[in-house]
């Protein structure tokens, strides 16, 4: 089934980000209901910041007048485009696959991945503030979850962390309260 509603897209915002509005934006009574809307069906875990999975899914959802199709959101919407140039074809191609299937470990161990991150979501208290201002809402920009980025690229000071619990349905998200208690990431 078609999705009436999906959140305009800020630059450079993660798919997990858009998830998180989308979620928020249609006051939906759970998590799995917005699971279901988005993706077709209810138990979403471990939902990648880096590499997500079924983008298929999600974009089948999407009415075609909109224009955010597969292609669009691993362009746009995830951390494929900076790995990008360090891939033959045939590898960026396995990986595009992937990202429209439901082998969320399997891109992990292939990009190497597993051990060096962990899966923390990571802002600008700067960049977070800034957007509250332009568009009344924060998200989650995916330069700010590079492995090995501690500063904000744009400002200079060092990110913030929210801790994250994969194993939880519930997507954590960029509140007003992490912007007075930010902690170092
Ligand atoms: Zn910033």
């Amino acid at each position: 089934m078609l999705i009436p509603y999906f959140p305009q897209i800020y630059p450079g915002e993660t798919l997990y980000s858009l998830i998180s509005r989308y979620h928020i934006h249609t006051g939906s009574l759970s998590w799995s209901n917005s699971y279901n809307e988005l993706f077709g069906y209810k138990e979403v875990k471990n939902l990648s910041m880096d590499f997500p999975t079924k983008i298929d899914e999600i974009s089948k959802r999407i009415p075609s007048r909109w224009g955010i199709t597969e292609v669009y959101l691993i362009r746009n919407c995830t951390l494929f485009p900076l790995y990008r140039p360090f891939m033959n074809d045939e590898f960026a191609e396995e990986i595009k696959d992937l990202m429209c299937s439901r082998k969320e470990g399997l891109i992990l161990n292939k990009m190497g991945l597993r051990l060096q991150r962990n899966s923390d979501i990571y802002y600008c208290v700067e960049c977070a503030k800034e957007d509250f201002f332009k568009y009344g809402e924060s998200y989650i920009s995916r330069l700010h979850q590079v492995q090995g980025v501690m500063v904000c690229p744009k400002h200079g000071t060092y990110l913030n962390k929210i801790q994250r619990i994969t194993e939880k349905q519930e997507l954590r998200y960029i509140t007003p309260y992490d912007l007075e208690n930010p902690v170092i990431g």
